[in-house]
């Protein structure tokens, strides 16, 4: 094997934030919808980001910039728009390019939009193109080539990127129109000659390379699924008068689809060697890549930290003996982190020290290569920030001896309650009808709410200000709550920006960013809490509200919390210790704070776990050790409390298979999952779950307000399946994002329709 490196390894990223350093595009885009700007301003904004993009990866020194990795909205959209896949539902609009797109984003007055589901394990979420047989595949470049043309006019050679076709095909589902038999990976062969015209005229258009994404290839695949990679890229290898291929995989590892790739004519693999570091040991067997372009994914695009770039450098020098053509990279596309660390002024110094966000993974990227290439200076550098990372993990301020003692006693009786029935006993004394009826927790923020939030932050009102419109706020939500009869109320919690970032703000060993904006969907953006030291909880965090929210009403109010895996799922979390581990730190902070809600008399507690089955692990062989601490942290943080006190929770999704068995483990008391898109499908697979359950009766992503014989309906259907004595009514998710005017009526619907069935079935 060839031992002397022979060439000098060179720098890129696979994809950038594209929403603008202060959310540019955002506002763009809300003020074209709101009609207050015109297409042209809103294509000009878009233009301005991403030249910026390139003029600022150009000047961190990077070698090669991706392009096409811009969207006005999501970049699957944007695949099936330049596959042509574009249902006829939206085509019969008969809008302009750009207002079609939209349509197929958000949807209009008459007509659903494609449906929105998270991107892999992420976060981000994506729209889901919806196929046919009769979907006619017609090649769309123009906009790969227009910015691929765009950025060669400023002198940079970009290298565009697409959704690969397989993952294309295996994100995609079959429209409504579609038979039964019919799956969308059959639309494979039109596919490819549609992504061969695709790569063609970019090819033509002056591009030396394109990237094809193919994330869904980490994931554990069919024989069937292996072999279509293999033919896909045969054939698009075949071509004359192409590009070199670079097929990227990210978020895990390749494992056996590896060597089906590189059995093919593609000139370049990308790897995850942050999730799919696994994937190495194959990468320097010899002979295996020949000749091939290795994008090494040394730096992590999916998390905040600083990079150890001296051990990046040990990496990457094992890969120069495998191949000549070394280009280090970033795991995946920096899309999932915030964009510039240094605007961050108010973050705690020493936290500050160890972040690295786009902008410093970029010019970690380079550091790397430079290094490698011998360059001295950055050489220093790659050993320098071995050391602080070796600091930082060991950087005692960030541990806590008394939580991780903790950690360290938490004992199997920890994790378990008593058994169901007497569970069931010990809560017989609250009195619940059977079809209790209830809400997942949250009532509509109002623009009055958020108001008081801003000016409390920005301190125009002060505290006592602050919790006297919270405490007006919540004594409606009661008050409605009882008119309209239900069972068990909600505080409504309108003190809470966000369901996680809430509780991060409360709990020590976590930070918060200023502008930490990451997309989330569309031109939504969140701010994810950074998790990075040992967490507790200095005071009761839920405790004042909760027991507000009591003293209003004698009907049992619902304690609300947030559960471990979900805070964990939405935070960047810290990569020095396992996930377990930090869960559980979490989970002891939750279950002080139940133990409280319960001495202050609050006896039914709910604690959320909407995250569960998005960190469930691409393949299939890590699920049961993810699966046993996302469970055992959700019971340590339940299984303090008495049996009189009744645990809920709610999970917001209807696909549960690999997940039942979990759901079941959890043992809470209540579950309340969502249902109702899938007109209660669900509740058969539900059937022998032994305690309570709730099934959503309503779709709450949706404005409609539900007939009382929807309702009714969907829980007849329901109490076919479960008893009524375990059967909750409920919506499928919290009402934050809906208005008083469709939640009054909805709520009144739920109330009755229940009312209705129990005396249907006499119970
Ligand atoms: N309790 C939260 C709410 O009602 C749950 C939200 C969620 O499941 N995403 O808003
Ligand atoms: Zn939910």
């Amino acid at each position: 094997m060839n031992a002397v490196p022979t060439s000098t390894p060179t720098s890129t990223i696979l994809g950038y934030p594209r929403i603008g350093p202060n959310r540019e595009l955002k506002k763009a885009l809300e003020a074209y919808w709101a009609g207050k700007i015109t297409a042209k301003t809103l294509t000009d904004t878009a233009e301005e980001i991403r030249t910026a993009t390139w003029t600022t990866l150009r000047e961190a020194g990077l070698d090669e910039a991706p392009s096409n990795t811009f969207s006005y909205y999501d970049h699957v959209l944007d695949t099936a728009v330049a596959v042509g896949a574009i249902p006829t539902r939206f085509r019969d609009l008969g809008l302009s390019e750009l207002d079609t797109y939209f349509a197929m984003a958000r949807g209009t007055d008459q007509i659903s939009p494609l449906e929105l589901t998270k991107w892999f394990d992420t976060n981000y979420h994506y729209l889901v193109p919806e196929l046919t047989p009769k979907t006619n595949f017609t090649p769309n470049p123009a906009k790969a080539v227009a910015e691929f043309v765009a950025a060669r006019s400023r002198g940079i050679t970009t290298r565009p990127v697409l959704v690969g076709p397989l993952t294309f095909l295996l994100l995609a589902k079959p429209g409504l129109d579609a038979p039964s038999v019919f799956r969308p990976l059959d639309l494979l062969n039109p596919l490819v000659e549609c992504y061969a015209e695709i790569v063609r005229a970019l090819a033509r258009a002056g591009a030396d390379w394109v990237q094809l994404d193919e994330p869904a290839l980490t994931a554990d695949r069919t024989d069937e699924e292996l072999a279509m990679a293999g033919r896909v890229y045969a054939r698009l290898g075949g071509l004359t008068d192409r590009p070199k291929l670079l097929v990227a995989s990210y978020f895990g590892e390749l494992g056996a689809t590896l060597p089906v790739l590189l059995r093919t004519p593609i000139e370049g693999v990308g790897l995850d060697l942050v999730a799919g570091a696994g994937d190495l040991p194959l990468l320097l067997e010899g002979g295996q890549l020949d000749g091939r372009r290795v994008v090494a994914g040394l730096v992590d695009g999916r998390n905040v930290w600083r990079t150890d770039m001296g051990a990046a450098c040990e990496t990457a020098r094992a890969l120069q003996d495998a191949t000549d053509d070394l280009v280090i990279g970033t795991s995946c596309s920096l899309l999932h982190v915030p964009l510039d660390l240094a605007v961050e002024t108010e973050l705690d110094p020493r936290v500050k020290a160890h972040l690295a966000f786009a902008q410093e993974k970029v010019a970690e990227v380079v550091t790397v290569a430079r290094a490698l290439a011998g360059d001295a200076e950055a050489v220093q550098e790659t050993l320098k920030s071995s050391e602080a990372v070796a600091q930082w993990r060991n950087a005692p301020w960030r541990h806590h001896g008394s939580v991780r003692n903790r950690i360290a006693e938490l004992t199997a009786d920890q994790r378990t309650r008593s058994s169901y029935s007497a569970r069931v006993t010990a809560q017989r004394d609250l009195n619940l009808p059977p079809l209790a009826t209830t809400t997942i927790g949250s009532f509509p923020q109002t623009a009055q709410v958020r108001a008081a939030r801003a000016d409390f932050r920005a301190g125009r009102i002060d505290e006592a200000g602050y919790i006297a419109q919270m405490k007006a706020e919540i004594a409606s939500v009661i008050e409605l709550q009882e008119e309209l009869g239900l069972d068990v109320l909600v505080h409504g919690e309108p003190e809470r920006n966000d369901m996680v970032q809430y509780f991060a703000e409360a709990l020590d060993g976590f930070a918060a960013t200023i502008h930490g904006w990451v997309q989330s969907y569309g031109s939504r953006c969140v701010r994810p809490p950074i998790l990075f030291g040992d967490v507790s909880r200095p005071a009761p965090i839920t405790v004042d509200w909760a027991t507000y929210a009591q003293s209003l009403t004698t009907r049992p109010v619902k304690g609300m919390l947030t559960g471990p895996v979900t805070i964990l799922a939405w935070s960047f979390v810290r990569d020095d210790q396992p996930l377990a581990q930090t869960a559980d730190q979490v989970a002891l902070a939750l279950r002080d704070e139940t133990r409280d809600l319960e001495s202050a008399g609050i006896r039914i507690i709910q604690v959320d776990e909407p995250a569960l089955r998005e960190l469930l692990p691409p393949r299939a062989q890590q699920r049961p050790a993810y699966l046993a601490w996302a469970v055992g942290a959700f019971r340590a943080a339940t299984s303090g409390v008495a049996d009189a006190t009744q645990i809920h929770t709610h999970l917001c999704y209807s696909e549960f298979g690999e997940v039942l068995g979990a759901i079941n483990d959890l043992d809470a008391d209540v579950t309340s999952i969502e249902a109702s898109r899938s007109r209660m499908e669900i509740v058969h697979e539900l059937a022998n779950f032994g305690r309570g359950i709730g099934p959503g009766v309503y779709d709450i992503h949706s404005p409609r307000v539900p007939a009382l014989s929807e309702v009714t309906e969907a829980l007849r259907l329901a109490s076919k399946a479960v008893p009524a004595e375990r059967l909750w009514v409920n919506p499928d998710c919290g009402l934050k994002t809906r208005e008083y005017t469709e939640v009054r009526p909805a709520l009144a619907a739920l109330v009755n329709a229940a009312r209705q069935v129990r005396t249907e079935i006499g119970a």
